[in-house]
């Protein structure tokens, strides 16, 4: 019982890791009694308005009396049982009803356990679908993130994506600039010219491109113009090279889209959904591939996609995403969404010329103020609990994007104004 005389706060801090934390130097946490709907409540009774989704995922907010059934009659009947050789109703319903709102191309889902398994699955993918030993390295664009695990890694923007530590471990991949003509603007086709070129060079090599389509997320928090999306898939179309998007953090209404791909009306050849999916509940992720896909991965040199982990298709999570995914559907989630993209872009436009600032930019129910120098976290944290907002900046991006379907107008307005006293001073 070595540890049982050490408080919570301290076994915390000293012993368990957090994201991106050091032990001998970890960021104040803060202990969560409960969270309901827009609200985060403190174990020392603080209540904090929610401006991160838990990082995108949250849609509903948290507790949604819907989804806490949904899982509870499942675990009433079965929790997990392996996807090989058995399946279960969870499983079709879901996929069934992913399929009916993907794209029309979209034929087949594969169910993973997180967005990063996710990033690998579909990278496997793409080379099994080449069946072409030259044709097996991946090519994005600057400022992406697709996840933690190895290969999600490599393909992560090298400085912005966190993953710089790692340099010549990982595997070696191309990366175009990422584009600059931004969403809203007029489309200059120059913007492509980089990607075209690294295409062309390299398209005997390549076996997928991957990137974050509309809106590039924990990499950047850019957004950029759809024109880049419709160019990329004629080029990819042109040179047999095969379009990944990762919509794990788009996905479901976020954009103000159900799909970020719908601003371009663009289809790519595999498809990434996660977060959102399970409405923030629990993890999970599914990979969507067209029939051309599927099949030439099935006549590939394996016959079989070579991915079956042991949660794959867990019942417990397929019938949380289903609940979550019909929740939505039946909810008015565009109009909520386009109430709180208006509401961020009126109370966020004064700090476009602070001196601190050096851009804001709202999409969906996504705002962000891009700062000239990187935020104190700590420090930053602190004030935001003080002031009763849950708010994480990155580096010098500070950013809301509260559950879209739990937050009130009030909420909103409150986090905004919370946002631009928590930079003005730095
Ligand atoms: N892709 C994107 C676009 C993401 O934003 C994230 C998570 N931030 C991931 C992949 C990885 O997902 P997970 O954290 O569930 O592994």
């Amino acid at each position: 019982m070595r540890y049982s005389d050490i408080s919570d706060s301290d076994f915390d801090r000293r012993h368990l890791w957090h994201p991106y934390t050091s032990t001998i130097d970890p960021l104040p946490c803060y202990e969560v009694e409960s969270a309901e709907g827009c609200v985060i409540t403190l174990k020392d009774g603080r209540r904090l308005i929610d401006g991160m989704s838990s990082w995108w995922c949250v849609i509903h907010g948290y507790s949604h009396p819907v989804l806490v059934e949904a899982a509870k009659r499942q675990i009433d009947s079965m929790s997990h049982v392996m996807f090989g050789g058995l399946t279960h109703e969870p499983a079709i319903r879901l996929g069934r009803l992913l399929l009916d709102i993907l794209p029309d191309e979209m034929e087949h889902i594969f169910y993973a356990d997180s967005g990063s398994v996710a990033t690998e699955v579909a990278m496997k993918m793409a080379v099994q679908a080449q069946n072409d030993p030259r044709r097996t390295n991946f090519a994005t664009i600057r400022s992406g993130y697709h996840g933690d695990t190895w290969n999600a890694m490599s393909v992560c923007d090298p400085v912005t994506g966190m993953h710089g530590a790692f340099g010549p471990a990982l595997p070696r991949r191309l990366f175009a600039p990422s584009p600059e003509c931004r969403f809203g603007d007029e489309w200059d086709p120059e913007d492509f010219a980089p990607m075209r070129r690294l295409l062309e060079e390299n398209a005997d090599t390549l076996a997928a491109v991957i990137l974050e389509p509309i809106v590039q997320g924990a990499g950047g928090m850019r957004f950029y113009h759809p024109q880049y999306l419709r160019e990329l898939r004629k080029e990819c179309s042109r040179l047999g090279i095969f379009l990944i998007f990762d919509e794990i953090a788009t996905g479901f209404g976020r954009t103000g889209k159900l799909f970020a791909l719908e601003h371009a009306g663009v289809v790519p050849d595999i498809m990434l959904l996660g977060k959102g999916l399970t409405g923030g509940f629990m993890t999970f992720a599914a990979i969507a591939t067209t029939a051309d896909i599927a099949l030439r991965i099935s006549q590939s040199e394996a016959r079989c996609m070579m991915h079956g982990p042991t949660f794959m298709g867990n019942p417990l999570a397929c019938a949380v995403a289903l609940a979550s995914t019909e929740l939505l559907l039946r909810s008015p989630w565009q109009e909520r969404v386009k109430q709180i993209e208006s509401i961020m872009k009126s109370r966020l436009a004064c700090a476009a010329d602070w001196p601190e600032v050096d851009d804001v930019r709202v999409l969906g129910a996504i705002g962000v103020i891009q700062l000239k120098e990187p935020v104190d976290l700590a420090d930053f944290q602190r004030r935001c609990v003080d002031m009763g907002v849950w708010i994480r900046p990155f580096g010098k991006n500070a950013y809301i994007m509260p559950p879209f379907m739990a937050a009130t107008d009030e909420q909103v307005e409150r986090l905004c104004d919370c946002l631009l006293q928590l930079i003005r001073r730095h």
